[in-house]
């Protein structure tokens, strides 16, 4: 009965706004290459993921949710009962990872009303929209970093079990820090001595998280740190932190942090030298693995632009999936970007963004694709190519070298390379399709054509 009443309501709201997304997706009925009928996409120009030279007149045969071959038009031969995706004209690439998104957050300016009015919603309403949106963006995975433990691992499941559609979800559920904000406890969790470090990282790993979220923890003892990040260690869980001010960089390094999150520092012009030395001292050890970092720029990088040219905040695709009700909350919390307070100090950042980030690329460290998406006006369905664009456009990085950190990278770091991260027989088929050719205009990915995930047809 909600489900039916859910789809009535994207309909109308499909009717209405005319989105193309809308109409082309199938929900939970996503066209999937089934049991017996193999699934091929044909003609395109493949980007596998591996960062060579790519394959043109390309042939990708799936069968249930696994890519069996790879080849060329001519050689590699396609079952006559195939059903066809034909991806002429298109560059098709694996489905994107994001690293850093919050589905409990949608682009509302003022979080302190958020977190007083919406949690009860996040579980059926906010953290499906988002899931949604980010998928038919592309992304085929996610890394929420930071919400309600239940409603995280429940959404996660459900998009498991193919009865909402979304990413495949690796989650963090609360923050661990040293105190909650105020009203803020449902998904932030203080920890107060290295036995309850433990206890709350105990917990989160027995409730079945991907990574422990760690932040502010430059205001706890150095003692609580190393519990946490040893503590998820023995659970085999990765700890993802903060990493704004120099303090939490040089005990993220200390301690053994696994990925390090966001380009902070206000407006200092960049990180100090200790640190980069510190850094350099780690990607020179081959047996630890690269040395990971998200930079989540393109929120402050678009910041000044998207404030004198908003139009982008009028695009119907961040309403997919909302009730009204928030939408219009949202909509009216957006009406003046330039007097949003979180926003002051960012045409000061901005300038540091590049020399930050030529720092952390010249010690060494694998940049990842992560976007901080539901942050004020920062929607899942328009952050993650954002992101690409703001590297290549902005940061000098190439467009094969950002495609990497949004799909091989993130797979590695988060031990699924065996799953997927690249186009490559016996990985899920999670691959996507646009039109034209990404490596000369990678704002192109702001429009994908095509997104199989797992075998099945979402756009
Ligand atoms: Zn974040």
């Amino acid at each position: 009965m909600k489900r039916r009443s859910f789809a009535a309501g994207l309909a109308i709201l499909g009717i209405v706004l005319g989105l193309s997304a809308v109409r082309e997706v199938r929900g939970q009925g996503a066209q999937s290459s089934g049991q017996g009928r193999p699934l091929a996409l044909v003609g395109g120009t493949l980007i596998d993921g591996f960062g060579s030279t790519p394959i043109r007149n390309s042939v990708i045969l799936v069968r249930g949710d696994r890519i069996v071959a790879v080849g060329q038009v001519g050689s590699l031969e396609v079952p006559a009962d195939a059903e066809v995706i034909s991806t002429e004209g298109m560059s098709v690439l694996p489905g994107l990872w994001d690293m850093h998104v919050h589905l409990m957050i949608n682009g509302h300016s003022d979080y302190t009303h958020w977190d007083e009015t919406y949690p009860a919603r996040f579980e059926k309403d906010i953290m499906p929209a988002s899931a949604r949106q980010l998928l038919l963006a592309g992304v085929t995975s996610a890394r929420d970093l930071g919400a309600p433990l239940e409603a995280s691992i429940n959404v996660r499941e459900a998009i498991k079990r193919g009865e909402i559609p979304g990413p495949s979800l690796y989650v963090s559920g609360p923050f661990i820090q040293h105190a909650p904000y105020p009203g803020t406890e449902q998904f932030r969790w203080g920890v107060s001595g290295v036995a309850d470090a433990k206890a709350k990282v105990q917990r989160l790993a027995k409730a079945g998280v991907d990574v422990i979220k760690l932040i502010d923890q430059d205001q706890m003892t150095p003692d609580e740190v190393k519990a946490v990040v040893d503590e998820a260690h023995a659970h085999g869980l990765p700890v993802v932190a903060h990493s704004h001010r120099p303090e939490e960089i040089r005990l993220g390094l200390k301690y053994g942090v696994d990925n390090f999150e966001h380009t902070g520092l206000a407006t200092a012009p960049e990180y100090p030298a200790d640190i980069i030395d510190a850094i350099k001292e780690r990607t020179a050890q081959m047996a630890l693995g690269p040395f990971f970092w998200t930079p989540t720029v393109q929120g402050l990088s678009n910041y000044e632009y998207m404030r004198d040219n908003p139009e982008m905040l009028d695009d119907p695709s961040w309403t997919l999936g909302l009730p009204p009700d928030i939408i219009d909350d949202i909509r009216r919390s957006i009406q003046h970007p330039d007097r949003m307070g979180y926003f002051q100090l960012t045409p000061a950042r901005r300038p540091t963004l590049k020399r930050k980030i030529t720092q952390l690329r010249e010690a060494g460290a694998t940049l990842l694709i992560g976007t901080d998406s539901g942050i004020p006006m920062q929607f899942h369905s328009q952050t993650t190519w954002n992101e690409l664009d703001v590297w290549v456009r902005e940061m000098g990085v190439s467009p094969m070298e950002a495609i990497r950190a949004a799909t091989y990278w993130p797979s590695l770091m988060m031990k699924r390379d065996r799953d997927v991260g690249t186009i490559t027989p016996g990985k899920y088929a999670d691959i996507i399709a646009v039109r034209g050719d990404v490596l000369r205009y990678i704002n192109l990915l702001q429009r994908v054509d095509v997104v199989v995930k797992h075998g099945r047809r979402y756009k």
